[in-house]
């Protein structure tokens, strides 16, 4: 199956910092050693938290085998496994590992294809840390959920960390106090994106708060302002924009809340007039989309649909055809009847994967530099065959816990979620 490995191009490095590198196509485990990073790829420019967990070397074995011998070791384990063993794989996730996915989906998708496998013993997760930790939240007791690279964090879920977001709730409490209006809504409800660590869906539950994706992000906003009168969402700020925007709210309303500044950076009149609170996070893959690409698309393309993803900049979803999660862009695609030209604005390992599997259509990434998601791309085939592996002998590698006090209130925001809405039926690969 083919790879971005062999299209990676360099960006050379500027000022605001870009990011990919043709390092890529060495081995992951290059980055697991030395100073902590997210590795190349989109958020390398990111800045990584202290604490982030770290990803031990991998066994020599496993760097130095073949791609084939990797992929026939995979393919042996998971035999021996049976159904003690799923494996789940993101949209994002490189096709070498992809092949071996049991579910292809996103974050919540997969978390619910989890829950269809109750004799699973194990469940492999090839996306990123905070959907291990959604998995664990969702699983059953006796289910280990495990991340093959440990270093596969996600930088957006990163940029907004527990006592930062207890910080801002402090001060916006002290500002509009506790007591509801006279329609009974409290001052402010807290809003987390999926892509946000457990601790923060925690937090949600606690405060009467909820849990929202790119798909139901509308619904959640809804539900949140029948029961408030603003709106804390964390941690992406362009989803929160975009969203409410598309509900009529002005942007003059939606404040950005920068953890390092009092008050976020607001003055208090400010934070009394808003809509809803934005915290300063974004996706470096998404980020990476702009106005101009869509302008020479549309100029080298007549006729080309533009479909992005609400991660992308407000200016770039504005003058988008559509926008709309990775499960949308996907049902879209599958939807044209007639031959149609696509530029997508997401992770190139999904556009690629589109375009291969409707070669009827010409579907093209909007960035025209091949910059996959610095975290997805630390599970290599080498890291599923090692945790594999492991479980054949009887070994759990890098199991994914969250504990009790954080699990359970995480639960009820995810559970305040699905009952704002139903879940997204799950795709089998
Ligand atoms: S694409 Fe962006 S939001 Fe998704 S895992 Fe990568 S960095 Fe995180």
């Amino acid at each position: 199956m083919s790879s971005i490995d062999s299209t990676i191009q360099r960006i050379t490095k500027t000022g605001d910092g870009e990011t990919c590198a043709p390092e890529l196509a060495d081995g992951p485990w290059t980055f697991d050693l030395g100073v902590p990073s997210y590795g190349p790829g989109a958020s390398m420019g990111d800045v990584i938290p202290t604490g982030a967990p770290r990803q031990g070397q991998l066994p020599l074995e496993y760097q130095q085998a073949s791609n084939e011998d990797l992929h026939a070791r995979i393919i042996a384990a998971k035999a021996t496994l049976g159904d003690r063993a799923v494996v789940l794989g993101h949209f994002y996730q490189r096709d070498e590992v992809v092949q071996h996915a049991d579910f292809l989906g996103d974050s919540f998708q997969l978390a619910n294809a989890a829950q269809t496998v109750p004799n699973a013993e194990a469940i492999v997760f090839c996306g990123v840390h905070f959907m291990a930790e959604t998995a664990d939240i969702l699983a059953r007791e006796n289910q280990a959920v495990i991340l093959p690279n440990l270093a596969a964090g996600c930088s957006m879920a990163d940029m907004a960390d527990i006592d930062s977001v207890e910080e801002c709730w402090e001060q916006l409490t002290e500002i509009y106090g506790t007591e509801p209006d006279a329609d009974g809504r409290v001052p402010i409800i807290p809003v987390t994106y999926m892509n946000s660590s457990a601790a923060l869906k925690g937090f949600c539950g606690r405060n009467g708060g909820i849990v929202c994706t790119s798909s139901n992000a509308t619904t959640v906003l809804e539900w949140a302002y029948e029961r408030g009168q603003r709106v804390l969402f964390f941690p992406d700020q362009h989803l929160g924009r975009n969203t409410a925007k598309k509900m009529g709210i002005p942007t003059d309303l939606m404040p950005m809340w920068n953890p390092n500044k009092p008050l976020g950076g607001n003055d208090a009149e400010t934070l009394n007039e808003a809509k809803v609170v934005l915290w300063h996070g974004f996706c470096s893959v998404h980020k990476r989309f702009n106005v101009g690409q869509i302008e020479q698309a549309r100029a080298e393309h007549p006729g080309v649909r533009v479909i992005v993803h609400p991660e992308c900049p407000m200016p770039v979803v504005d003058a988008a055809d559509e926008a709309g999660s990775t499960d949308y862009i996907q049902k879209a695609v599958a939807a044209a009847t007639e031959p149609t030209t696509f530029a997508i604005g997401t992770e190139i390992n999904m556009v690629n994967r589109l375009a291969a599997e409707y070669p009827q259509h010409t579907i093209f990434c909007l960035d025209p530099v091949v910059c996959p998601c610095s975290t997805m791309y630390r599970i290599h085939p080498g890291y599923l065959a090692w945790v594999l592996e492991g479980l054949v002998r009887g070994e759990v590698l890098n199991q994914i816990t969250v504990a009790d006090d954080v699990a359970v209130p995480a639960r009820v925001a995810l559970e305040r979620m699905l009952a704002a809405k139903p879940p997204v039926t799950t795709k089998e690969a």
